[in-house]
């Protein structure tokens, strides 16, 4: 049996009150909150370890580098990479994404080649893209999302084509809640000689991952959005692919000789880690992924499962509520409208309420115009939230209805 209680109990977050109310948290797409043992760890790092990493003959910078390391073999563990070498330390998804349009894409892509994307990325996983299309002459290729928020299968066939050179993809939408058909689409970018990107942000909390048995060419995620640090977050590139890549960024640590005439370059995965790492973002994303392993991502996805389908059978009680993404196959993430009403409006009733959503656009618009919308208020939930947090949701909307109204 999963305990919602015991996990609660792990975070100091719920001991507060938010305009005098116990808190519900449902904006955990857009950052999970920190359980102790987090903060715990980043306030014991800051407190006795804090040094810098690879360079200093001292016990503190010996101990932070081991700690830094052993991070490092962590991730490695989570996505079952088959090297720690082939995990690169980034500040997040967005710039793992823009690593990769700039030392991969734009290195080696040429003009009249096509890029595919689908329509319900982040932002994180569009503009990159765009922007390197039209510095290069490239073509930008959507695959389409239907009404309900599934990918059009078919239209996976008809975009990725012998022209295509990389398919990024977001494993799972933070906005429509919509899993993705990964290996559907893999198998069809392997089949036209395409690399891989996943967007794996929102999937990283949802579903075990394996990149060799995926056989992904690149996957990025954000260890704020798994009970993390901001900040911080990870870059997976095979390693073939990364040993070709131009470095990212110069500096200190990426180097391996430096003559004032030319530079040589340093081992993976330090050719892509210029200048003094996130130290403690890398600690703190070790002890976040023992704390949710300690919980069991199967046990985590089917209590999130669970909520999710409660919390869609008891707003569908609302005739006004009006859904954004339906897909059979999705997250926990509810995005909505009260018909009549601006998101807006509904998150300010919400959060008088102690009840934190997002509202607006999700860093979607191209998705929300496509559908003649222009936000919607999303509820996401998470390891923390319970069937209490659902009917103080469902009060909070019934409320808004009728101030709104
Ligand atoms: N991709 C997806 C699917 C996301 O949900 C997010 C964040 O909301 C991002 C990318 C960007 O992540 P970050 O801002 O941590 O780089």
């Amino acid at each position: 049996m999963y305990n919602v209680d015991a996990v609660r109990k792990q975070f100091k977050a719920f001991d507060q009150k938010i305009n005098g109310h116990d808190l519900v948290y449902l904006d955990s797409a857009a950052t999970t909150l920190k359980p102790d043992v987090v903060v715990d760890r980043i306030q014991k790092f800051y407190a006795m370890e804090s040094s810098n990493v690879h360079r200093g003959a001292h016990h503190l910078s010996d101990q932070a580098t081991r700690s830094f390391e052993a991070a490092r073999i962590q991730i490695q563990k989570l996505i079952n990479a088959s090297s720690d070498e082939e995990i690169i330390f980034t500040k997040g998804t967005t710039e793992g994404i823009n690593l990769v349009a700039t030392s991969f894409a734009e290195h080696f892509f040429r003009a009249g080649d096509e890029i595919v994307i689908t329509e319900l990325e982040h932002h994180a996983n569009l503009i990159p893209w765009q922007n390197l299309c039209l510095k290069k002459n490239l073509k930008l290729k959507y695959i389409s999302v239907l009404a309900d928020g599934s990918i059009d299968e078919d239209s996976i066939e008809q975009i990725i084509s012998e022209k295509t050179k990389l398919v990024a993809f977001s494993g799972c939408s933070n906005i429509l809640g919509t899993f993705l058909p990964i290996e559907k689409i893999i198998s069809k970018a392997k089949s036209v000689g395409a690399k891989t990107l996943i967007d794996a942000a929102q999937l990283i909390s949802q579903k075990k991952i394996d990149v060799q048995v995926l056989d992904v060419d690149f996957l990025v995620f954000s260890a704020h959005k798994l009970f993390g640090p901001f900040g911080f977050g990870v870059l997976y590139g095979k390693k073939d692919l990364l040993h070709q890549m131009p470095p990212y960024q110069y500096g200190g640590a990426m180097i391996s000789t430096v003559d004032f005439e030319k530079t040589t370059y340093n081992t993976l995965p330090f050719k892509f880690e210029a200048g003094t790492p996130h130290v403690e973002g890398a600690v703190g994303t070790d002890s976040a992924i023992q704390f949710f392993n300690s919980l069991g991502i199967h046990n985590v996805f089917s209590h999130e499962q669970q909520l999710l389908k409660i919390a869609t059978e008891k707003l569908s009680a609302i005739s006004e509520v009006q859904y954004f993404g339906t897909a059979q196959n999705k997250a926990a993430i509810i995005s909505f409208n009260l018909k009549g009403a601006h998101h807006s409006d509904v998150g300010q009733i919400l959060d008088q309420m102690g009840i934190a959503v997002r509202v607006g656009h999700h860093c979607t618009q191209p998705l929300l115009k496509k559908f003649n919308m222009t936000g919607t208020v999303r509820a996401s939930f998470s390891i923390y939230n319970s069937i209490t947090d659902i009917e103080k949701l469902i009060l909070g909307v019934e409320k808004a209805k009728r101030m709104l109204l």
